[in-house]
């Protein structure tokens, strides 16, 4: 066994692969950009060695620093985590040219499943199923259209260099197919470098069901089980699971097999995972999956893997690069109960998943499993640390186990309703309301699921007047007070007796709440709503108020109530109101990012809805849409890089005439 290791790679994946190491009495080395100088991986490792600035095109990718770093502190062996460099086959060239080990496969079997249309012709030789459509060369706009209305729409557009989902577009009309071909070229170039597309046939009621494979330097192969990943939105993964549900022994056996099949056509070696699309139109039919593609690294969701099975997936990868042979035959691998992750994300589901950006000033992860069940928390961050703009938002990956899937499912529920986050917008609602959505309880999920129920599954609830008054007790400052004689103590700048209570303004989506809070003695509190409710509540010595966690930060409160974090923002009366000017009737950017394309001009009368501009932040296009019907008044220029915040297109008044 190694006796250090480098982990390329930052968050939830260096800080796991860390905890296998340690566990194997492995050292670890870290590397770090500027912006990650302070974060829990660095924090872990037992060295750490900066790589350079916070853009990952000058730290993370940096293959020669990351190399060199090894060198340096004698680490024998690179670990590429997931994203980054993990299928670069040129990095795995040049680290073995430093007589250092990549952990992970070679890097021929890499160049092999890189591009989808290569591993998918390859597949087709090695008699795997493949997904019908076209994955030749030629991409000429006439050629694809043809090859399109010949596959037969619905069709979808891929980026052969394609991962997460980028570079991706369904066309349903060949009207739309010349404007899809286009935007997922563009996203494909600005992710990968690369703007080849290949064409598949949408695949109906589609399921994505995923192999977890691994290969030893001897020539042996095994599978583990399946996972299921059909919960998407805009196909990227939410929530997955082992095993599929509604799987069959039939089904299981012919997807395992085809999976070894295509491991051992590439003599594959370390963890891999080979993801089909299954029609699942008529139930999981043997004759309906096809291959999508090989992820040749260990993937962000093999936790739950590891739930069914009992087995360290990133053990076995250094065991197998350091040259041992597989741990255990295909017999001695066994699945046990259900598996479920969720994944934690700083987004705003409300506003098409745009991602979100912020402080965690508030951050609390679920004590304990209930009775029978377990816990997982894969996290790369703690409270205080940010979710910045150059890296993936993820939060954290809440995994749990149960004896079977109602079970685990009750488990991830309670898991979300004890996950308290503040200071960024986050999935939490989301994710808990898809835990409880009826189909996908009984476990009909389909790729589609989240798409059709979208508005109902990220609609937030409106807070009731518990919350209310809860948040307007935490605005006063009475929540964090002690019971004592002189009730408004706690509070501070309020020294004065004042007999109709202290009176608290607060805002949410952009309404004003206006509630006067009166003491009662002994930490009970009198709240009077703006609607005429009243309500008494007690505080407690716990930080809880009615039992309801509160978070205070700057500006703001927030309530939780189970999943859902309610946030009003507490106005420091000393601020000047600076933002009301530009705050009227205009359009700001959700986050920062690059204006793409601008489709409106200043005069211009549009229509609720209409696309107004393309931003390009993370990798991907976000269309911001005209929020109501009116005339533009000015608009940003296309290929301006704006920040959160950054008023993008303003409206003319509209006067009651006109
Ligand atoms: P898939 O590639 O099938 O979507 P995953 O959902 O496991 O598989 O991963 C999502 C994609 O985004 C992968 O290409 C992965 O490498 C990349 N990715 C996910 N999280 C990160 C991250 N934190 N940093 C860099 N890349 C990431
Ligand atoms: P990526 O590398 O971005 O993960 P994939 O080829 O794995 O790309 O596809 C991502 C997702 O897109 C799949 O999980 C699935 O939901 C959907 N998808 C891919 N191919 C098809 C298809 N032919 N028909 C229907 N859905 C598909
Ligand atoms: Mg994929």
């Amino acid at each position: 066994m190694f006796s250090k290791i480098l982990i390329a790679n930052r968050g939830e994946i260096a800080c796991r692969v860390m905890r296998t190491a340690r566990r194997m009495g492995v050292r670890t080395v870290a590397v770090y950009s500027d912006a990650d100088a302070r974060s829990l991986h660095v924090a872990e490792a037992d060295e750490a060695v900066r790589i350079g600035a916070a853009p990952v095109g000058e730290s993370y990718l940096r293959g020669d620093r990351i190399i060199q770093a090894a060198l340096d502190t004698g680490a024998e062996a690179i670990h590429p985590g997931y994203g980054f460099l993990s299928e670069n086959p040129s990095f795995v060239d040049q680290v073995t040219a430093a007589g250092l080990v990549f952990i992970g496969p070679s890097a021929p079997a890499i160049r092999a499943m890189g591009l989808k249309d290569a591993a998918k012709r390859l597949m087709e030789k090695a008699g795997v199923p493949v997904v019908p459509g076209y994955h030749g060369d030629g991409q000429a706009l006439v050629l694809l259209a043809g090859k399109a209305r010949e596959i037969g729409y619905p069709v979808l557009i891929k980026a052969r260099a394609g991962g997460g989902g980028k570079g991706m577009r369904r066309v349903d009309h060949a009207d739309d197919f010349a404007e899809a071909l286009a935007g997922a070229k563009r996203e494909a170039k600005a992710a990968f470098g690369d703007d080849a597309v290949l064409i598949e046939k949408y695949v109906e009621k589609p399921r994505h069901i995923e192999v977890q494979v691994f290969g030893d330097n001897h020539g042996g192969a095994v599978h583990l089980f399946e996972r299921d990943c059909s919960a998407q939105r805009r196909h990227q993964k939410v929530i997955e699971e082992a095993p599929a549900p509604g799987m069959t022994e039939a089904m299981r056996a012919a997807m395992t097999e085809a999976a070894v099949t295509a491991a051992k056509a590439i003599g594959y070696s370390g963890a891999g995972t080979i993801e089909f699309i299954v029609d699942a139109s008529d139930g999981l039919r043997p004759d309906r999956f096809w291959f999508m593609e090989m992820n040749t690294r260990l993937q962000v969701e093999h936790p739950v893997t590891e739930m069914v099975t009992g087995i360290d997936l990133v053990e076995w990868q250094l065991r197998i690069a350091a040259g041992e042979p597989l741990p255990r035959r295909q017999d001695e691998i066994r699945l046990s109960g259900h598996a479920f992750e969720a994944r934690l994300y700083a987004e705003d589901a409300s506003r098409g998943f745009l991602p979100a950006t912020g402080t965690l000033h508030h951050l609390a992860f679920p004590p304990r499993a209930p009775e029978g069940a377990a816990i997982r928390i894969e996290t790369g961050v703690r409270q205080g640390d940010a979710i910045s703009p150059y890296y993936d938002p993820m939060i954290a990956k809440l995994v749990v186990h149960g004896k079977d899937r109602p079970a685990a499912l009750a488990a991830l529920s309670s898991a979300l309703a004890q996950t308290e986050v503040a200071g960024s917008t986050v999935n939490t609602a989301f994710l808990a309301a898809l835990a409880t959505d009826p189909d996908f309880a009984a476990g009909d999920v389909d790729t589609g699921l989240i798409g059709r129920k979208q508005e109902a599954l990220t609609a937030l609830p409106a807070p009731d007047d518990a919350v209310i008054s809860i948040a307007a007790l935490a605005a006063a400052g009475a929540d964090a007070s002690p019971p004592s004689a002189d009730p408004w103590s706690g509070i501070a700048s309020y020294a004065h007796f004042h007999p109709v209570g202290r009176r608290v303004r607060m805002h949410r989506d952009g309404g004003a709440v206006i509630a006067r809070v009166l003491p009662q003695g002994g930490g009970r509190y009198a709240v009077h709503l703006d609607n005429d409710a009243r309500l008494e509540l007690r505080t407690g010595t716990d930080g809880l108020v009615e039992g309801r966690p509160v978070a205070r930060w700057p500006g703001h409160v927030t309530v939780f109530d189970g999943p859902v974090g309610h946030t009003f923002v507490v106005p420091d009366p000393l601020a000047r109101a600076d933002e009301a000017t530009a705050g009227g009737d205009s359009l700001r950017a959700p986050m920062p990012g690059l204006v793409k394309i601008v489709r409106a001009a200043a005069g211009d009368r549009v229509e609720k809805g209409q696309a107004l501009l393309v931003l390009e932040a993370m990798k991907m296009e976000h269309t911001i849409s005209a929020p109501h019907d009116g005339t533009v008044a000015s608009i940003v220029a296309e290929g301006a890089q704006v920040t959160d915040g950054t008023v993008l297109v303003t409206f003319a008044e509209e006067n009651a005439s006109g």
